[in-house]
């Protein structure tokens, strides 16, 4: 049977403190001591690298997704499973969103931010429906956690909305997490709209 594939979305900094480097590396070990493979920006740097090198150490199917204009200035990891290239941006998230199963959201920039909110805004509108995983290492999306809880408060998002999303703070609970998270469909459309009732509240 098929693996199946996890997106991994993190930092392409190798400037950020050791933890997190070593964090992407674990979690790539992780991913493949269940049999599960990887999807990624296919970088060579920072904890994109790591969670590479971790997977493809312990045995998983590493696929990394890059755009033309970045392997033009050599930024791709050179020793992946397979190297996808993409004519763009979109091509590379869009390809990267519809081939995964579920996705995680390593500590990272505002490239993963961006990554994490598309995927957030396509899943509301039922149009990805794989479990979304924030991994809150050491508190570090403790305020992308509270932007999201404001979101609802001031109603710009449903209380179903907040289903979306699992936290994970462990490398051990990363597959549970995984597993466990509340299931999705492309019926979340009919209450992607914030509903006038809720004003109320
Ligand atoms: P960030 O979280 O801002 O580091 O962004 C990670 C994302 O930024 C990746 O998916 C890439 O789109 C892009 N990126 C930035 N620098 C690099 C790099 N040196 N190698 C690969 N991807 C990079």
């Amino acid at each position: 049977m098929q693996h199946k594939k996890i997106g991994v979305m993190c930092g392409s900094s190798d400037a950020c403190p050791e933890k997190f480097l070593t964090l992407a590396y674990q979690v790539g070990q992780e991913l493949a001591r269940h049999e599960l493979d990887i999807i990624y920006g296919g970088g060579a740097k920072g904890l994109m690298r790591r969670v590479a090198d971790g997977g493809l150490e312990a045995g998983a199917q590493v696929h990394g997704y890059m755009p033309e204009f970045m392997i033009a200035v050599e930024w791709q990891h050179t020793n992946l499973s397979e190297l996808h290239i993409t004519q763009d941006m979109s091509e590379r998230k869009y390809r990267m969103m519809s081939e995964s199963d579920a996705t995680i959201f390593l500590p990272g920039g505002c490239g993963t931010m961006e990554e994490f909110f598309e995927w957030l805004s396509c899943k509301r509108l039922g149009k990805y429906i794989g479990p979304l995983v924030i991994f809150n290492f050491e508190g570090y999306y403790d305020p992308l956690i509270k932007l999201l809880e404001n979101m609802e408060a001031n109603n710009f998002h449903n209380p179903e909305h907040k289903q979306m999303f699992s936290v994970c703070t462990q490398v051990e609970d990363l597959v549970a997490t995984i597993t466990s998270a509340p299931s999705w469909s492309a019926d979340a459309i009919q209450f992607a709209s914030v509903r006038h009732a809720s004003k109320e509240r």
